[in-house]
């Protein structure tokens, strides 16, 4: 996992060749700000009590306040909130929110426990972190394996520590608590806009559209049905238990209809006969023009990146693809919409979300459509200029352009020259 770090520092080293940055920018971001790790204690329904590492880090807040999901995963750690709230960091400066980046992990199958268990789970997250979030210090949102009424649990017990109403100390939250409209599909919906957006440049428009999401939980289900809807054909889908394929296209609304039930994409190819199973690699490796991988870090790696046949990679998950991988997809010409710009849609709508709570006045899913829009199609066409003009890969291109706004902010506080020039 340290790796993880590594490779993300990698591409900011990349990145740092193509943009005039003063050195004590780079230094200031090759470190987090401030971690902290506890063991939160679970009363569990059978009366005993466990314990679970938790963590949050606040990477930089150099622009703003820091911002970045919770997850809840069982292979969670430290050097992996860590690297998740880098990326954060650079997220939210490629699409211009005032935040900075955060994260925080609980290590946890969520799945092993009962309702009640996962309640007291997140109240004793909140609890423990109480003194790091804040509406203008550390806002959480959903990540892996966490969603809205996680969200709602949270911002509750912040409420109750308070002792006031606090809604904008956590996005992501039920409707009905101040969540917003739009943020449940916002992650897919940025990345879908961006793609609509390139579509002509990605030279889309006329190919046979066919469509390969790794992973079906939240983005991957959504982005499925929005280009499902748009005429792609999904022709292939994976979660944590399988994959699955039909050349002929798979309706994403049936899949989630067997998985809101608790069944797997493989319970849909068994039941309905629709699909057939392949194996994790053959998947990536099948025929298509867009490949979205949707799961979690370091699916696309050196040993089956040369198998992708994908023309264009939309990167829904944060950190899919390693650097090793990055090189074999480049050499393909394989064009990467890298999870900073890619996956930017959900802190988005985040952030509107913050800005609807502390405004007390909340928007149309239309007004939160069109701002979503506007914000993916300028900052993807910088990009995409930018990767133009430098001749670079779309993520070295997104790590520059959001470096640029870091490093000015940096470097408003003065640097080198200023105090000794
Ligand atoms: N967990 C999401 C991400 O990785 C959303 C974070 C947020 O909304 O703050 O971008």
């Amino acid at each position: 996992m340290e790796d993880l770090l590594a490779g993300a520092l990698s591409r900011l080293d990349e990145a740092a060749k193509h943009v005039d940055v003063d050195p004590e920018v780079l230094e200031k971001l090759k470190y987090p700000k401030e971690t902290l790790s506890v063991r939160l204690m679970v009363r569990m329904d059978d009366g005993s009590r466990r314990s679970f590492p938790a963590w949050r880090c606040r990477y930089d807040d150099t622009r703003g306040p820091t911002k970045g999901g919770i997850r809840f995963h069982p292979a969670s750690t430290m050097e992996e909130v860590a690297t998740l709230a880098f990326w954060m960091t650079f997220k939210c400066a490629v699409v211009n929110l005032p935040y900075g980046g955060g994260k925080g992990a609980v290590m946890v199958d969520p799945h092993s426990l009962s309702k009640s268990e996962l309640e007291r789970l997140s109240r004793a997250y909140v609890h423990a972190f109480a003194g790091m979030i804040g509406p203008d210090r550390d806002i959480p949102a959903p990540d892996v394996y966490t969603n809205s009424m996680i969200m709602g649990w949270m911002a509750d017990e912040y409420s109750s520590i308070v002792r006031q109403p606090s809604p904008a100390v956590i996005t992501g939250k039920p409707l009905a608590l101040g969540g917003s409209l739009g943020r449940d599909d916002a992650t897919a919906r940025g990345g879908f806009y961006l793609l609509k957006h390139l579509e002509q440049d990605l030279d889309l428009i006329s190919s046979a559209k066919r469509v390969v999401v790794q992973g079906f939980g939240n983005a991957g289900y959504h982005i499925a049905r929005l280009l499902h809807e748009e005429g792609y054909r999904i022709v292939g889908l994976s979660d944590s238990r399988g994959a699955i394929a039909n050349p002929g296209g798979i309706d994403p609304y049936a899949v989630q209809a067997v998985k809101s039930e608790g069944g797997s994409v493989l319970d849909y190819a068994s039941r309905t006969g629709q699909a057939r199973v392949v194996g994790e690699d053959d998947l990536l490796a099948l025929d298509c023009e867009v490949l979205v991988p949707a799961a979690l870090e370091d699916q696309i790696h050196k040993d089956n990146a040369g198998g992708i046949t994908a023309r264009v990679i939309l990167e829904l998950a944060n950190g899919p693809i390693t650097p090793e991988a990055d090189r074999i997809l480049d050499a393909k010409g394989a064009i990467v919409l890298p999870d900073i710009l890619a996956n930017a849609g959900g802190v988005t709508v985040s952030y509107f979300e913050w800005v609807q709570n502390r405004q007390g006045y909340y928007w149309t899913l239309e007004e939160i459509h069109d701002r979503l829009k506007a914000i993916m199609e300028v900052e993807g066409r910088r990009v995409w200029d930018l990767r133009a003009s430098k001749g670079i890969s779309m993520r070295t291109a997104a790590y520059a352009h959001g470096l640029e706004r870091l490093s000015a902010a940096i470097a408003a506080h003065g640097t080198q020259p200023f105090f000794v020039g």
